[in-house]
């Protein structure tokens, strides 16, 4: 099945742990990319279990943090990358 490119729902969703986790080639990677851009329902589910892949990391990291660096980790997963701190 080598070339066209394109995937179905089925594949995408056969393949999307594998690709939430870097584990596929970059070729089959990107068809999964290419379907979760033009499929809004595969598109939602991505991004809520790559949220949820992201909270299981950090809270394997957090439970060896010491308490200041776990709450840091901790509101990187939940406000995003910058961690903008909620202004008071
Ligand atoms: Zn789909």
């Amino acid at each position: 099945m080598a070339g066209s490119g394109e995937i179905d729902c089925r594949e995408a969703l056969d393949r999307l742990y594998e690709y939430l986790d870097d584990e596929l080639t970059p070729e089959r990677a990107a068809e999964v990319r290419a379907h979760l851009e033009a499929c809004a329902d595969c598109f939602a589910l991505s991004n809520f279990e790559n949220a949820y892949l992201r909270f299981l990391r950090a809270r394997a990291e957090a439970q060896q943090a010491p308490p200041n660096l776990r709450k840091r980790i901790l509101r990187e997963v939940f406000l995003g990358e910058d961690g903008q701190p909620e202004g008071v």
